[in-house]
Parts: structure tokens; C-alpha cells; sequence
């Protein structure tokens, strides 16, 4: 099992669904890659397995891909993208540095732009491993391939792409699941990507390795959750599409959960209390119980932000 096989272990341990199908594959080379196709507008579809969601939307000039999935499944995608289009893909934007959301775009042709936050594209070159998940410096899969799939264009706090019914706008609202996500907007569509910000709905990643925060988490995705004209979201990892009142929803209970872990530590309780007494509050309907490996990792990261 090589060292980056044990990370989607971890991940997989860690309890995402899609991760789960992806490591149990990973090891053979003949396992099928499955990349599902699922149509939400006449130019927008969401693909799905081998990691993170990934957008496709369809523009004069043409495709763009909104995140690449695991290792090995840039091929699969490009495929998968095929059966919609015969457009070429020219641009990549990636919501996150995650390999699951990264690391399928080195098997894409050089011409392809990819764009990201100027953070992600350092975390990309660091290679540096996920909080709680993996250990030890990771292989640079980008380094591996000569740069191919780095991203060429960053921006700070927000970017428009193209115009008219092809306009894309990017948005960074400060630290959350890593310190460079990116909402990425398509305007006439209504619809918004948030990345690993909202995987599904279940704790999240608080990657403080890559920047991410957790006692910054809700606000900057409250924020997000408030971005004018979006009526439809796409998440992480999740089946299906959600609406901005379910990321507002996710944002309370993560400061919920922020606030219980902050609330233990000021009354002298340990990290192991946290795991031991949380429960997902009864409001949150619908919401997965989440693995205690996770509990215990996001508290010692907001136990850390806390004085
Ligand atoms: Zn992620």
C-alpha cells in the first residue's frame, strides 16, 4: 500500500461515502472508474465519484471544469465530460488544494488554464498533508508531472471569468475547511460550487495544515451563504443539490458546535470530554452522527484557536 493508498484509507475511515468506494478500488488497476453524470441545467452538470463533486458548465468558448477528483480519474473525467460535449475543456477551477478536488487535472493537455486562490496554488506546491488524515510529507503528484495542473491565474478576494450567460465569479470569504476555498458562481444559472466548505452534511475537515479554521469556519461561510441571485448549491461530496438556507443551516451548526467545544474548554474540560459528550443537536435534521476520529480532530483544531 503505497503512502498515498493509507491517506484514502484515512479519508475513507473518516466516513465520506465517495471515499470510501474510491479506496476500496484504489488498489486494483483493473477497478472500474465510475464517473456519473448528472444533468441540473441545459449548460451545467455535476459529475460525480473519484472524489469531490466536479461542475462541468458549458460556455461559448468552452468547457469548464469546477474540480478534478482523485488521482488517476483525470482520463475517466475527461470521458465522462465527453458523453455531454464535444467542446473542449479550456479552463479548470479548483474550490480547494485537496488531492480528491486536484489531483485528476495533471492528466489534462497543457493548454487547459486553471485557475485558483492564491493560497490553494501554495498549498498545491507544498504538498502538505490533511489535518488528522494524513501524516508525513505527501508526494507531489504536481511536482511528479512537471507542473502540469498548477494553477496558472490566482486571485486574492474575488474574480469575474468571461461574460453575458457564461459569466463565472470567484469569491474567497477568509478561512474555513482550508485557507484558500473558492466559491465559484455562475451567475445566470443561480448556482454557486462551495467546495468542501459544505461536503454533506456531517462535520467538516477543519485542515489547519492548509489553512483552514475552525472558530473562522461559520462566519466565512455565512458569508457565502449570503451571495445575492443563488438559489442552487453544490456541494463537496454530497448526493444532491442543497439551497443557500441549507449552507446558512450547515453554518449555525457549526457554530454550534464551535461554541460547545469553546464552552468545554473554558470550564476546564479536556478534547476527550468533547468527544465523549457531543451529540449532533436535534434541529440539525437530517444530519449524519459524526465519527468520533472526526469530533476529535475538529475540537483540538478550534481548542488550539481558542484562548
Ligand atoms: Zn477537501
Amino acid at each position: 500500500m503505497t503512502r498515498r493508498m493509507r491517506g484514502l484509507a484515512a479519508v475513507a475511515a473518516a466516513g465520506l461515502t465517495t471515499l470510501t468506494v474510491a479506496a476500496a478500488q484504489g488498489p486494483s488497476p483493473a477497478a472500474p472508474k465510475v464517473v456519473t453524470v448528472d444533468k441540473v441545467r441545459d449548460t451545467l452538470y455535476v459529475l460525480k465519484g473519484g472524489g469531490g463533486n466536479t461542475a462541468l458548465f458549458l460556455t461559448a468558448k468552452g468547457a469548464v471544469l469546477v474540480d478534478t477528483k482523485l488521482p488517476g480519474w483525470g482520463q475517466p473525467l475527461l470521458d465522462a465530460v465527453r458523453t455531454v460535449t464535444d467542446k473542449p475543456v479550456t479552463m479548470v477551477i479548483n474550490t480547494h488544494t485537496h488531492y480528491d478536488h486536484t489531483n485528476g487535472q495533471v492528466e489534462f493537455p497543457a493548454s487547459v488554464e486553471v485557475v485558483a486562490h492564491e493560497n490553494t496554488k501554495r498549498f498545491m506546491a507544498e504538498a502538505n498533508p490533511v489535518y488528522a488524515l494524513q501524516s508525513g510529507p505527501q508526494p507531489n503528484i504536481f511536482k511528479e508531472h512537471g507542473g502540469r495542473g498548477m494553477p496558472s491565474r490566482t486571485f486574492r478576494d474575488t474574480l469575474t471569468l468571461n461574460s453575458g450567460a457564461d459569466r463565472i465569479d470567484l469569491h474567497y470569504f477568509g478561512r474555513a475547511h482550508t485557507g484558500g476555498d473558492t466559491y465559484v458562481v455562475f451567475p445566470a444559472l443561480g448556482i454557486m460550487h462551495v467546495g468542501d466548505t459544505f461536503p454533506t452534511r456531517d462535520l467538516p475537515i477543519m485542515d489547519k495544515n492548509n489553512g483552514g479554521s475552525g472558530v473562522a469556519f461559520a462566519e466565512t461561510l455565512a458569508k457565502a451563504a449570503a451571495v445575492s441571485g443563488v438559489t442552487t448549491i453544490i456541494n463537496g461530496h454530497n448526493a444532491t443539490t442543497m439551497t443557500p438556507a441549507d449552507v446558512k443551516t450547515y453554518s449555525e451548526y457549526i457554530r454550534d458546535f464551535v461554541t460547545a467545544v469553546q464552552t468545554a474548554k473554558h470550564g476546564g474540560k479536556t478534547v476527550e470530554d468533547v468527544v465523549a459528550s457531543w451529540t449532533t443537536p436535534a434541529k440539525y435534521a437530517g444530519y449524519n452522527a459524526p465519527q468520533p476520529a472526526r469530533v476529535k480532530a475538529d475540537a483540538e483544531v478550534i481548542w488550539g484557536e481558542t484562548k
